[in-house]
């Protein structure tokens, strides 16, 4: 049996991907969205720790470092319900530090832990195409691999146990900044009076080109904002290499200043939106006649 717990926009179809390929699997917490994977044969259980008493593997997809804590060690949590020999994998996007301190507990009682946060978004978990990286004792990784496989299509080994969240936190630093990039080049474009879509589509012909500036520009022209990702998600990944940039007395400029613009974003009540809404908090800034 495998456990999954984080029924989410990624965790939904992740899950329906297991059941599809054959697995039984555990399900916590089933909520109206989730109750179709009970239909298509998972079993919903009533904690974490019972999904991990019936599971050989459990794998997590949840919000935050708070969040994955409170499931593994908090009451009635996954670590109640573990016995050595079991694993675990956690696909969220966490802090690469306490996922160490996470995996160094669940070592002592004799449990596997790998890292293996994704990349690709809702259309990557729903097409299986997402691209993992994993960070875990390379038995741990062969014996995850055929499950990995079955939910993502570029899956990398990166290291040991925190370096696949340390390659997420990388991977969130590129996409955040970029956009941020793409957002300040069209505003500028916008005010300037330039017809944008055109701006876009001559750029998307040259060396600015990227699958930012064509995914996230686009939705930037449209101003469809429906996440997607929220801000929110990306303000707590921004806030995770901040954390880490302190801890290795590293500096990451923009890195920062991409964070301040995002916490502007959620001061206007864009949280919730896609985080190509970044334009939204820039344009907000520079309001003509303010
Ligand atoms: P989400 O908020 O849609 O889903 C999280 C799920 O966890 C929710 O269903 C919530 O009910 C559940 N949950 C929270 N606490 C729980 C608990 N104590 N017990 C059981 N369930 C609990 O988030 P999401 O978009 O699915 O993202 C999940 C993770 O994947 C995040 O770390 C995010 O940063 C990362 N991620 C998201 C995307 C994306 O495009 N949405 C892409 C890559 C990575």
């Amino acid at each position: 049996m495998i456990g999954f717990i984080g029924l989410g926009v990624m965790g939904r179809p992740m899950a329906e991907h297991l059941i599809t390929a054959g697995h039984k699997v555990a399900l916590y917490r089933v909520k109206p969205a989730s109750q179709f994977l009970v239909d298509k044969g998972g079993i919903a259980l009533d904690n974490a720790r019972a999904v991990a008493e019936a599971s050989d593997i459990v794998i997590l997809m949840l919000p935050d470092t708070p969040d994955v804590e409170d499931v593994l060690f908090g009451a009635d949590g996954v670590a109640e319900g573990l016995s050595a020999g079991k694993l675990v994998i956690d696909m969220s996007s966490i802090s690469p530090m306490a996922t160490r301190t996470f995996a160094e507990r669940l070592k002592q009682k004799g449990v596997g832990y790998l890292d293996a946060p994704v990349s690709g978004g809702e259309m990557g978990a729903k097409n299986a195409a997402l691209t993992i990286m994993v960070g875990g004792e390379q038995t741990d990784f062969e014996r995850a691999l055929p499950l990995l496989e079955i939910m993502g299509k570029s899956i990398t080994h990166i290291g040991g146990v925190g370096d696949g969240q340390t390659a997420k936190v990388a991977n969130q630093i590129i996409v955040g900044l970029t956009i941020e990039a793409v957002a300040e080049a069209l505003l500028f474009a916008r005010r300037a009076g330039a017809d944008v879509a055109k701006v876009r589509e001559a750029l998307m012909g040259g060396f600015a080109a990227s699958r930012i500036l064509e995914v996230h520009g686009q939705r930037m022209i449209d101003e469809t904002f429906d996440p997607g990702f929220r801000i929110r998600l990306h303000r707590k990944d921004l806030s995770l290499a901040a954390d880490a940039a302190k801890a290795l007395n590293l500096a990451l400029p923009n890195t920062a200043m991409t964070q301040q613009l995002m916490n502007a974003a959620l001061a206007i009540g864009l949280g919730d939106k896609d985080h190509s809404a970044l334009i939204a908090a820039l344009d907000h800034l520079s309001a003509p006649g303010k």
